[in-house]
Formats: structure tokens, C-alpha cells, sequence
């Protein structure tokens, strides 16, 4: 992709996240995008850092670490939003601000001590990835397990991460399905709320190129965006 179409595609996308939080009376800056640049070169993710793009989201530790440290003094913010496999829990620290995937309590242990270990002395922002859907594909916690699975987590007192919300991905071609994903985890993120009263536990992560204005008007506070913003992928991803 040429800058110019990143940019315009940027903007784009933008106007219409805009658009979307106007028409369901919501407030526009509470909605993060995440621009995806998974399978894309470090000079495509620099042309959307030129065009004004913060946050970047990669789902493999291999891919990402081909860029981030490139981008150093960028101001970027990195969001890990694949499946994180615990023994890579160490590569977080120092490159990710956000995981979007946690879904056991060993991958939560592990970038606790990761973090402790870490040089710099900061924390990390860490939403639960809920397979609301119930699809035997996707990785995530069962809606059901949410609230015992941070009620056991709280009772581990993890340093250095900060629990901010949930995560979840939606039905690929299935409007209605995806609708029903992204209201039942603003339901749940309500009844987390409600039990737990954590500070700062707010944030939805949910919406992709396909679906995003629909995420939006059922409160997504964060839309992971590639394709829309990029262009087709030409490479299969995992995670
Ligand atoms: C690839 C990916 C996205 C972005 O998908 P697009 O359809 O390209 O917008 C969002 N979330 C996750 C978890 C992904 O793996």
C-alpha cells in the first residue's frame, strides 16, 4: 500500500468510527483505534505513524518484534491481540503497553514475573479474551468462567498488571451473531463491574475491519483494525 492510501484509508476509517459513536450517542474519544499491522512492513506501519496513528496491534511475537524496536521514540503503543503462549510471556515487557488475550491464570502469572523482572519499572494493561460466541476455534474463556476466573485472579494479586476490561472477536459473515457476541460481553463487562468494582476495568475490545460499527453502537471502546485501514493480507496469519 502507498502512504497516500494509507493515509486517506486512515481517515476514513476514522470519520466513520466518528460517525458510528455520533449516531449511538456515544462520545467518539472514548474509542481507541487499534490499527493492525500484523503482516505488514515496518515501512507501511511508519507511513501510518506519519499519517498520526498511535496505537498498533501485532498477534505474533515474531512479526512484532520485527518492527517495534525499530519504532522506538515514535510514541507508538503496541497492543498484543494474538494467542500468547506463556513461555513467550518474557518478549511483553519493554515492547507491549496492552494484551488483549489473556485467558489462563498460568499466562497471567507468567507477565506478572515477566514484568517484574523487566527493566523498566511500569505495568502492563491486560484484558481477558471471552470467547462469548462459543466457537470451538477460538481461544478465550467461556462466558460463564469470567467471574471465577477473576475472582481467582484476584486472589493471586498479580503486580504489575493492570486488569482493564475484555476482549472478544465476532462471528466471521454473521452480523446478527457478532451483535449478539459484542452485547453479551458489555453485559458481562457491567456484571464484572458490578462484583469486582475494579478501577479501571472499562474497556471493550471488540470490532475488526467487518464488523466495527456494529461493536461500536454495543459500546466497543476499542476496534482492532487491519484491512480497512491496510489493504487485503496476502499472508495467512495464526492466532
Ligand atoms: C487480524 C486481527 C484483527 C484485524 O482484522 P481485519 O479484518 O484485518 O480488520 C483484529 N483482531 C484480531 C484478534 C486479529 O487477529
Amino acid at each position: 500500500m502507498s502512504d497516500i492510501d494509507i493515509r486517506n484509508n486512515l481517515a476514513a476509517v476514522k470519520r466513520h468510527i466518528h460517525d458510528c459513536a455520533v449516531r449511538s450517542g456515544r462520545v467518539p474519544d472514548e474509542i481507541t483505534l487499534v490499527a493492525v499491522s500484523k503482516t505488514r512492513s515496518l515501512d507501511e506501519v511508519r507511513m501510518a505513524i506519519d499519517a498520526g496513528q498511535i496505537d498498533f496491534g501485532e498477534n505474533t511475537v515474531q512479526d512484532a518484534l520485527s518492527k517495534i524496536p525499530e519504532l522506538k521514540g515514535s510514541h507508538s503503543q503496541w497492543h498484543f491481540i494474538g494467542h500468547l503462549q506463556s513461555k513467550k510471556a518474557r518478549q511483553i515487557p519493554g515492547n507491549f503497553h496492552w494484551v488483549h488475550s489473556v485467558d489462563s491464570l498460568k499466562l497471567a502469572q507468567k507477565l506478572s514475573s515477566a514484568m517484574l523482572n523487566a527493566e523498566e519499572d511500569t505495568s502492563i494493561n491486560c484484558l481477558l479474551q471471552v470467547n462469548v460466541s462459543a466457537e470451538p476455534s477460538k481461544s478465550g474463556l467461556n462466558t460463564t468462567g469470567v467471574v471465577p476466573f477473576i475472582d481467582e485472579l484476584l486472589q493471586l494479586q498479580l503486580p504489575r498488571i493492570k486488569w482493564r476490561g475484555l476482549m472478544t472477536i465476532g462471528v466471521q459473515g454473521d452480523d446478527a451473531s457478532s451483535r449478539a457476541a459484542f452485547s453479551g460481553l458489555r453485559s458481562l463487562l457491567d456484571q464484572c463491574q458490578r462484583e469486582f468494582g475494579l478501577e479501571e476495568f472499562d474497556q471493550l475490545s471488540m470490532g475488526m475491519s467487518n464488523d466495527y460499527p456494529i461493536a461500536i453502537e454495543e459500546g466497543s471502546t476499542m476496534v482492532r483494525i487491519g484491512t480497512a485501514i491496510f489493504g487485503e493480507r496476502n499472508i495467512k496469519c495464526t492466532g
